[in-house]
């Protein structure tokens, strides 16, 4: 492609997704598509020859784009909100261009010392306590995964009787690391939760004396400040007081709610966060910065270093002894430029600017919580600390019957979902079939929720 033809296409990208985030609300949020549609519509080898940059172009249009969800849509109230906002994708953009491979100080100056000073810039905003160091990972699953492998590596030798305590409603990713990192089934533990869905310290420190009763080693301990079902909020400073008293390493996981302590009035649900050994929050999801980049604060960095550091000769540089090269800070080498994005997010919007929009979510949340509790035949089944709000239909022919409820509700949810205007999800709280809103998508306004509630108010008497 000559530097010419990149300069012409180049821009009829950018118009191409400005029109299409204009037009966003007027298409279906989630494609009806078959499994295989794409995948028989498109050849089976690479072509031989080159294409004009035209016919991909076409074929993005005909083909890619009628099988794509949009979470850009203000109808997306699936899961948790992925916000593509127009800075981060000019910062992704621009990081691409630049094309730097960002692992070590040299290989990019700039952007090991812009993560330093973003990740500065993001401690404090999130009022994550003085003393944790934060670095950009992927994920939440692989920042949750070298918690879990420095945890384990700190033992040393004790590591063999290592045991690993969660939540019922902790993430998937928690008992994926525990996995990973070598921890057997038999020597993980789920705590049960109350009827807030967050984790009972009693229960946890039962399972801790037992354990130690036993001759194991307490390894790990993991609260969530936002379960990902119901965004409960275990309670942080409990937990971090029995991991403290256990000597176990402390991981906080709050991928979703996180970020929501750039406001004030959300920060007593991370009371005790002091008392953290790692702690993992994702910008990629409520925080305006498309996926992929997630926060993870640790306290010793030398743990984490001594856990992920690797120094090859083919990667040594005069400056390793004065510089931070982040290579050692996870577990790929290669690192993409993602501070650069998130600069871009902080700047654009400001911290007051952000502020703005969380208190909107958080607003609306609530505005549903009131709807679902102030209508009959519906019942809210969390509280809702956040921007997520769990519920169900409860007609009263069915009331008592858990599995008629449930086929009802994922009955009314698939016919919510097939108008095209709006996509949530469900989950199950204890044996109960869930429908979860999670509003934070940053298109999102009250008029989109009020017409999701009518819509499924209007599913709830149909058959
Ligand atoms: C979304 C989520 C994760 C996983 O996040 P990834 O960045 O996709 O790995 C982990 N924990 C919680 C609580 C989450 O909500």
């Amino acid at each position: 492609m000559t530097p010419e033809a990149f300069r012409r296409h180049g821009h009829e990208i950018v118009d191409w997704i400005a029109d299409y985030w204009q037009g966003i609300e007027s298409r279906d949020v989630v494609p009806g598509v078959e499994p295989g549609e794409l995948r028989r519509a498109l050849p089976t080898r690479a072509p031989e020859a080159a294409e004009p940059f035209e016919a991909i172009l076409e074929d993005v249009e005909r083909l890619i784009v009628p099988g794509m969800a949009h979470w850009g849509h203000p109808g997306w109230f699936a899961y948790f909100p992925s916000n593509a906002s127009p800075p981060s994708v000019l910062g992704e953009m621009l990081a691409a261009g630049l094309g730097a491979q960002c692992m070590s100080w040299v290989t990019s100056p700039a952007a090991t010392e812009l993560e330093q000073v973003v990740m500065a810039w993001l401690r404090e905003a999130l009022a994550i306590p003085e003393g944790f160091t934060g670095s950009i990972q992927d994920t939440a699953s692989s920042a949750t995964l070298v918690a879990f492998l420095t945890a384990r590596d700190r033992l040393g030798p004790d590591a063999a009787r290592m045991t690993a305590y969660w939540s019922r409603e902790a993430h998937s990713s928690v008992a994926k690391a525990a996995r990973l990192a070598g921890i057997p089934p038999e020597r993980c533990r789920v705590v049960e939760v109350d009827q807030a869905w967050a984790l009972r310290p009693d229960h946890l420190a039962a399972l801790l004396a037992q354990d130690r009763a036993a001759g194991l080693v307490p390894g790990i301990i993991v609260a969530s400040m936002g379960t990902t079902s119901s965004t409960a909020c275990d309670p942080i400073r409990a937990v971090g007081e029995l991991a403290r008293g256990a000597r176990a390493w402390y991981h906080v996981d709050a991928a979703y709610g996180g970020t929501a302590a750039i406001l004030p009035e959300i920060r007593p649900l991370l009371d005790g966060l002091e008392l953290a050994d790692s702690y993992v929050t994702n910008p990629h999801k409520w925080l305006m910065t498309s996926f992929d980049c997630t926060a993870y604060f640790v306290r010793d960095v030398e743990a984490l270093l001594s856990t992920c550091r690797t120094s090859p000769e083919y990667l040594r540089t005069a400056h390793d002894p004065e510089v931070v090269n982040y290579r050692d800070w996870g577990i790929p080498l290669g690192r993409r430029f993602r501070a650069l994005k998130l600069w871009f997010v902080l700047r654009s919007y400001g911290l007051a600017g952000l502020r703005e929009l969380f208190r909107g979510h958080l607003a609306l949340a609530q505005e549903l919580a009131g709807w679902v509790d102030g209508t009959q035949g519906w019942e809210r089944l969390a509280p809702v600390p956040l921007g997520l709000v769990c519920f169900r239909h409860v007609p009263p022919t069915l009331a008592g019957d858990e599995q008629a409820l449930a086929r009802h509700n994922a009955g009314l949810l698939a016919r919510v979902n097939a108008s095209g205007r709006v996509f949530l999800t469900h989950t199950t709280l204890g044996e109960r079939y869930t429908i979860r809103m999670s509003i934070g998508q940053f298109r999102t306004e009250r008029r989109h929720v009020e017409s999701a509630w009518e819509l499924l108010r209007e599913a709830a008497t149909e058959r």
